[in-house]
């Protein structure tokens, strides 16, 4: 424990006004709720939502995954075996993750892609549970849906989009 001895020679009196600057605003009326409550949006077509939103929305494993980033069980997921043509969206927010066309089985106990749908996830580095690997967010809400590896060379892009179940919702087309 010390004390600091300078911090009087440092005391700086100002008077400016800190609250002109017009960069915090929280504006809800600025964001657009559709008919069902599902998705407000901001100006950027970003979902917001807070975490206490988050919660009552999400069940508490689909909560765990898409907002703190956790996994599902291997071999547990529903949409593991799903085999129908159609659309899987992000179950926090609906936007359209995948096509059934680039659904491949990577028997790594996962449902696997090879492609997301143009701009539809971003990805940044995890270095989590002394790991390195490329985390796959949600575009759109920001929501954690797994991870990208570039161990299939069988497939056209030769990645394979690891994805939580849970974090996905189906639609047959
Ligand atoms: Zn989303």
């Amino acid at each position: 424990m010390s004390e600091t001895q300078n911090d009087q020679g440092a005391r700086d009196l100002r008077e400016s006004g800190d609250n002109d600057g017009g960069a915090v605003n929280g504006n809800a009326d600025e964001a657009v709720a559709d008919s069902n409550g599902k998705a407000v949006t901001d100006t950027n077509g970003k979902v917001v939502r807070s975490e206490e939103e988050w919660r009552r929305i999400l069940d508490p494993m689909e909560y765990h995954v898409l907002r703190e980033g956790g996994t599902e069980m291997a071999h547990t997921g529903a949409l593991l075996h799903e085999d129908r043509e159609g659309i899987y969206r992000c179950k926090a927010c609906g936007a359209e993750l995948f096509r059934s066309t680039t659904k491949f089985d990577s028997l790594c106990g996962w449902p696997s892609f090879y492609q997301p749908e143009d701009a539809a996830v971003t990805t940044s580095e995890d270095r989590s549970h002394g790991m390195v690997r490329t985390e796959v967010r949600c575009a759109r809400c920001d929501s954690h849906l797994g991870h990208v590896f570039d161990d299939a060379p069988r497939q056209p892009t030769g990645l394979r989009y690891c994805m939580n179940s849970v974090s996905l919702d189906f639609e047959e087309r």
